[in-house]
């Protein structure tokens, strides 16, 4: 029988190692929108947006919010150094929510005063980005 072919996922932040699992398949967000890695992928290399990242194992989906980064896929691993990244159920919904309306409150007053229009609305994706994954946590 053909052996079965493995998928390694890392994905690590600045601050920790957040996942580091074989996987059967993994789904990310990149400069030019959604890519998936299945097993025997050729050698690739990407920037990444601020989205989703999801991956199957035993049957099983797995969400995660990554800020943005880098994905290099080689030799049957799959390695995303991301800005920030957290599974779906470590997402605290108080903080994105308040992160969500603080953005909301720089944007409304961004046409009148000298505030950072870019970053706030950086802001703004990432609280919603957030508040999406948590849901498929649940
Ligand atoms: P905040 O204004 O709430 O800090 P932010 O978008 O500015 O949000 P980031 O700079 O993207 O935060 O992330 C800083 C660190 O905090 C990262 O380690 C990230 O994983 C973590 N983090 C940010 N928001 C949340 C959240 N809602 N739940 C869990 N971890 C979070």
């Amino acid at each position: 029988m053909a052996e079965k072919l493995e998928l390694e996922l890392e994905v690590v932040t600045p601050d920790r190692l957040v996942v580091q699992e074989k996987v059967d398949i993994v789904m990310a967000t990149g400069a030019l929108g959604e890519f998936g890695i299945l097993p025997n992928h050729i050698p690739f290399l990407t920037t990444l947006q601020p989205g989703e990242l999801r991956y199957r194992k035993d049957n099983q989906l797995e969400y995660l919010a990554v800020t943005g980064g880098f994905a290099e896929v080689s030799d049957n691993k799959v390695t995303i150094l991301a800005e920030a990244a957290e599974r779906a159920r470590e997402i605290d919904i108080d903080r994105a929510t308040r992160a969500r309306e603080r953005a909301e409150k720089r944007l409304a007053i961004a046409r009148t005063e000298a505030i950072d229009f870019l970053r706030a609305e950086s802001a703004l994706k990432r609280s919603l980005l957030r508040l999406r994954i948590a849901e498929k946590g649940r």
